[in-house]
């Protein structure tokens, strides 16, 4: 048994689990039922994990939900708020990150609304999820008439200071080959998002399932990087971050299953019930209560 040196990031659910989307292969959903519950634990939680990861040398807190964050702006702003606090008591992370759908990002006038006050209170960056680089497929994905332009989300947010990073899901039938990841990377930095993390979608316990993409494409994917781009440096949990012709592309999993004999913690993560877990598989990683 190992005693936990680094805790490297905190993420957070945040809001009531709505959301403007309806994905068919939406891994919040079994969260939503904990949506909703009495705030006040939850918040004194938020700012013990976010404490605790800053003192194991953590350097990002990721705002994410069982539903779309940004259908519930006020929690996030309360979420953040807790955050200054920590920030100002010397708690501070480098990357504060807001992992989203982008839909309410083509909105300037929610833009207008919400991000100066956001960025004021410590957030850096709007993480969007990227199913696909044509706006039609995205719509499609997420089960909407309409997707805004990608070009219009990278410049409605950083009007206003905050940087904007793609999430680039792969999955079976979407972005699964080589040939299909190379062309989606090129074609964000062309339209403006030149930081872009890339994991595999499967079961929130890290399982696969029928939209995860096989195991030998995946391999293929990671070979075709490690050709094409110059590792800057690996995650102990696997993957890592790699310069692409002067841009940041990142491979990583879903999720890291907690390992009690490793001296590290890849996230804690901080539930809606205001549970704390060392990982998103709550079961044998309980940190706080
Ligand atoms: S956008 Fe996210 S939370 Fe909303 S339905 Fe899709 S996967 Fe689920």
């Amino acid at each position: 048994m190992a005693c936990i040196e680094k805790i490297y990031s905190v993420s957070a659910l945040v809001g009531n689990g709505d959301c403007n989307a309806n994905c068919n292969f939406c891994a919040g959903k079994y969260l939503r039922p904990q949506a909703n519950n009495g705030k006040e634990l939850y918040h004194k939680n938020l700012e013990a994990a976010i404490k605790l990861s800053a003192r194991h040398g953590g350097w990002s807190l990721s705002l994410t939900s069982s539903g779309e964050p940004t259908c519930d702006p006020d929690s996030l702003t309360d979420a953040l708020k807790v955050y200054k606090k920590c920030a100002d008591q010397g708690a501070y992370f480098p990357n504060v990150n807001l992992f989203t759908n982008g839909i309410l990002f083509g909105d300037e006038n929610f833009c207008n609304k919400y991000l100066d006050k956001w960025k004021y209170l410590g957030l850096n960056n709007i993480a969007v999820s990227i199913h696909s680089v044509k706006e039609e497929e995205q719509a499609e994905v997420y089960g909407i008439e309409h997707y805004p332009n990608l070009e219009d989300i990278v410049s409605n947010v950083e009007k206003h200071g905050l940087g904007v990073r793609g999430t680039l899901l792969l999955r079976k039938d979407g972005v699964d080959t080589p040939n299909k990841y190379e062309h989606a990377i090129n074609t964000l930095i062309e339209k403006g998002i030149d930081n872009i993390t890339s994991w595999p979608v499967g079961n929130p316990d890290n399982s696969r399932n029928k939209h995860t993409p096989s195991r030998i494409n995946l391999f293929k994917i990671k070979r075709w990087l490690r050709k094409n781009a110059t590792l800057c440096h690996g995650h102990v949990w696997g993957g890592g971050v790699f310069d692409y012709n002067g841009n940041i592309v990142r491979i990583t999993d879903y999720v890291t299953k907690h390992n009690r004999r490793k001296d590290f913690v890849r996230q804690l993560v901080v539930f809606q019930d205001a549970t704390v877990a060392y990982s998103w598989i709550k079961e044998g990683a309980l940190c706080l209560k």
